[in-house]
């Protein structure tokens, strides 16, 4: 079996080499066993194209180097739009406009460190989750918050319309703030911290990590508020493009590569 389909994408190589003479990467395509038929069968927004929405200011999983988005769920784009057979695009947003961005057709998917969550679920479909994660707490050196217990009557930042947002505003999850501030990134929430405009700010634990990383002052507690997972957000509407991104993604993580991914940058 494994040697039939090695053959059968060296045909489907030749076949790609002779019928894009010049097109640079047909070599590549052919080394991912069975991109050709994925992308035969997909239809995305623009033709050839995957475009993905996210907000390039959550380091590890996406951030800007230079005029570049870069990190973890920048290189799982690239890899899939590979396994697809299409070119990935990138489009920055505000990350509560992402989900209408994929509902509304501007963008493919959403791939920005995104939690399953039942709110989302309405609008959109959720590929098998990628990674698990949570919520955590950063605060200044000297803060007297050890705790999400002692967020109760405080002044928490959030980044608007994230799970971090929900959490800190629902009393439910037994927070009583005193009030949720609400920022367009995590790294403006962290300023506002270090203006001292706020208490405390919850966000995702490996952006956390990275903010705390990034400044001078800044710790953030052990403690993990919540379970998550991170999935794709793709149109109800193309379901062919959902079953071909859990394909690829399954590849991914059967040949190791998406772990690949996730240690250069995670574990450092
Ligand atoms: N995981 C959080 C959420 O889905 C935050 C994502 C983000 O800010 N990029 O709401």
């Amino acid at each position: 079996m494994k040697k039939f389909t090695k053959i059968m994408s060296l045909l489907l190589a030749g076949t790609m080499l002779l019928g894009a003479a010049g097109c640079g990467n047909a070599a590549t395509e052919g080394e991912n066993e069975g991109s050709a038929a994925d992308s035969a069968a997909v239809t995305t927004v623009q033709e050839g194209k995957l475009i993905w929405g996210t907000n390039a200011a959550f380091e590890p999983y996406e951030y800007m180097e230079g005029d570049t988005v870069v990190g973890i769920d920048a290189e799982i784009a690239d890899a899939i739009a590979a396994k697809l057979g299409l070119e990935a695009q990138v489009e920055n947003m505000d990350f509560d406009a992402i989900v209408p961005a994929v509902t509304s057709g501007k963008v493919d998917i959403g791939i920005a460190g995104m939690t399953v969550d039942e709110k989302r679920l309405k609008n959109v479909n959720f590929s098998d989750t990628y990674v698990e994660a949570g919520q955590a707490i950063i605060v200044k050196e000297d803060s007297d918050i050890k705790s999400s217990a002692d967020l109760n009557g405080k002044i928490v930042g959030v980044q608007r319309g994230t799970t971090g947002d929900e959490y800190v505003s629902d009393e439910a999850n037994g927070v009583s703030v005193a009030s949720v501030e609400r920022y367009a990134n995590g790294p403006d929430a962290a300023q506002s911290l270090l203006a001292g405009k706020i208490d405390a700010v919850v966000i995702d634990n490996e952006p956390a990590k990275k903010i705390v990383d990034n400044a001078t002052g800044l710790v953030k507690l052990e403690e993990n508020l919540t379970s998550e997972q991170y999935a794709i957000a793709v149109s109800k509407e193309n379901t062919e493009l959902l079953d071909a991104i859990n394909g690829a993604l399954k590849e991914m993580q059967e040949s190791g590569e998406l772990q690949a991914i996730l240690d250069k940058y995670l574990n450092k």
